[in-house]
């Protein structure tokens, strides 16, 4: 093993706030990172919304669920040599938003909720390491499933006091001269004189979702902007599981990124699965696992470069927060699971929704027909009726939850408590559907928010051992700063 001396060094007790240069930054708890590794290829995936529960629930979705024969199909990522944690609370709560949380992982302070790039005051913009390493002639691209002027990408390139103000973030990414931009679309891009589109291809970008055009990108495109094109909720890449097998998928937009950024000074590349947090909040895993896995797809590509690359890159992945209090353990399952029956679920809630309301469009919706779409789609069927896997078949109590779903979005009833509780905002259908399956197969959620449990961080690569022990979000920041020599 090459040689790596680390020291770490508990110098002061509380975070201390200087101010350098006009930019914010908090200095360390513990600093003095020293390291003899200095790579110039760094990849920096976030699976927003990802924490173990998540990572796990997808080995455990493809592994073996046979008593006696119990296996995880392990992840690419989670074979990493280096695992750390860190805790993610940010200056509004212990359950934090992805505004602030990723503001720390690309910059190394904390700040409030929903604030993007600035200091505690929402005024003071600090430096992200993108910018820093941008400034020293790396190439940047800045990947997502979801729109790129949302929370966790505009944390690389955007210094703005409110995360809604889409708008304004989209002018930021075109005043970036980041060199690649790519995954889903551009969130309320016409919402000012100009379209953000227009407004970066008069900053000199090439801006497509032609897929021909976007599979030829390479060293000679110039500055890109590529999205995929088909898109989902709100500008986003498709679900993983609701995306044709000829789609772009999230490692294709990795692979082309390699061949648009690769330079002899460096590139830095930050990658986030988005919709595993949109998942989350839905309570839907299947969908949550399925993007997951497409995220361990895209991770797969960085090692193939790492592979030839061997002693420049550096790879890190980890999730911004939890989302949805994720459990592999459900208070009617006890000790079982049974991750197998998920695999009945054919579509995401978001593509459910729109079946269903494509079906309401057609005239009356009775409960016989949504009926007949749970079992196309979930395999589900009514007490006493037959189904492909006798753990299908609904119980009473199970039955009388979607009779009251039914009935609840039908009417609108909605905004009581007990709804708040049941449904979350979401579609009462999809949403009872999605807790009953994940139920039986013995997932359980507590929340439609995000949750205050740590993340595990995965390190490979040149510089990987740093990463290793626990530690707050911030170090992740700090720590990709001194190894690459940004500041
Ligand atoms: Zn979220």
């Amino acid at each position: 093993m090459r040689k790596f001396t680390s020291i770490l060094m508990v110098l002061v007790l509380a975070m201390a706030t200087v101010f350098a240069n006009g930019a914010y930054q908090t200095e360390s708890v513990i600093t003095d990172y020293t390291s003899d590794a200095s790579p110039k290829y760094v990849f920096m995936f976030i699976g927003d919304g990802m924490s173990s529960p998540q990572t796990n629930s997808a080995q455990v979705f493809n592994g073996i669920n046979e008593p006696g024969l119990i296996e995880l199909d392990e992840l690419t990522f989670t074979q990493f040599p280096v695992v750390g944690l860190q805790y993610t609370q940010d200056s509004t709560s212990f359950c934090p938003d992805s505004a602030s949380t990723a503001t720390s992982l690309s910059s190394g302070y904390k700040t409030h909720s929903g604030v993007i790039g600035m200091g505690v005051d929402r005024m003071t913009p600090g430096v992200t390491i993108a910018e820093m390493l941008h400034d020293k002639g790396w190439k940047i691209g800045i990947v997502s499933t979801v729109t790129i002027n949302h929370a966790t990408p505009a944390a690389y390139y955007a210094h703005i006091a409110s995360r809604n103000d889409y708008y304004d973030i989209g002018l930021q990414m075109a005043d970036s001269g980041f060199e690649y931009f790519a995954g889903g679309s551009v969130n309320k891009a016409n919402d000012g004189d100009k379209s953000i589109y227009e407004v970066l291809a008069d900053k000199g970008y090439l801006v497509t979702n032609d897929r021909d055009t976007i599979l030829s990108l390479n060293g000679e495109s110039g500055k890109v902007y590529a999205y995929s094109p088909v898109l989902q909720d709100d500008g986003a890449m498709p679900y993983a599981i609701d995306a044709s097998a000829d789609s772009l998928k999230l490692k294709d937009f990795v692979k082309k990124g390699i061949d648009v950024l690769y330079n002899e000074t460096g590139f830095f590349m930050m990658v986030e699965s988005g919709k595993i947090d949109w998942a989350g909040h839905a309570n839907d895993a299947v969908a949550n696992i399925g993007d997951t896995l497409a995220f361990d797809e895209a991770i797969e590509v960085a090692v193939n470069f790492a592979k030839q690359h061997p002693t420049e890159t550096l790879i890190v992945v980890t999730g911004d927060h939890e989302t949805g209090g994720m459990t592999i353990g459900y208070a009617a399952t006890g000790y079982n699971t049974a991750f197998d029956i998920l695999k009945n679920q054919k579509c995401s809630y978001v593509k459910f929704d729109s079946l269903v309301a494509e079906a309401k469009a057609d005239g009356e919706f009775t409960f016989d027909d949504m009926m007949a779409m749970v079992e196309e789609y979930f395999g589900l069927v009514a007490p006493g009726e037959s189904a492909v896997d006798e753990a299908l078949v609904l119980n009473d109590y199970e039955y009388a939850k979607l009779q009251k779903a039914y009935e609840d979005d039908k009417s609108g009833n909605v905004d009581g408590y007990e709804e708040s509780l049941l449904y979350g905002g979401y579609s009462p259908i999809s949403v009872t559907l999605t807790h009953i399956i994940n139920n039986k197969a013995g997932i359980g959620w507590t929340s439609y928010a995000h949750t205050g449990l740590p993340v595990p961080v995965y390190a490979f690569g040149e510089g990987a051992e740093l990463f290793v022990g626990a530690y707050d979000n911030t170090e992740v920041a700090l720590k990709l700063m001194d190894l690459t020599n940004a500041r």
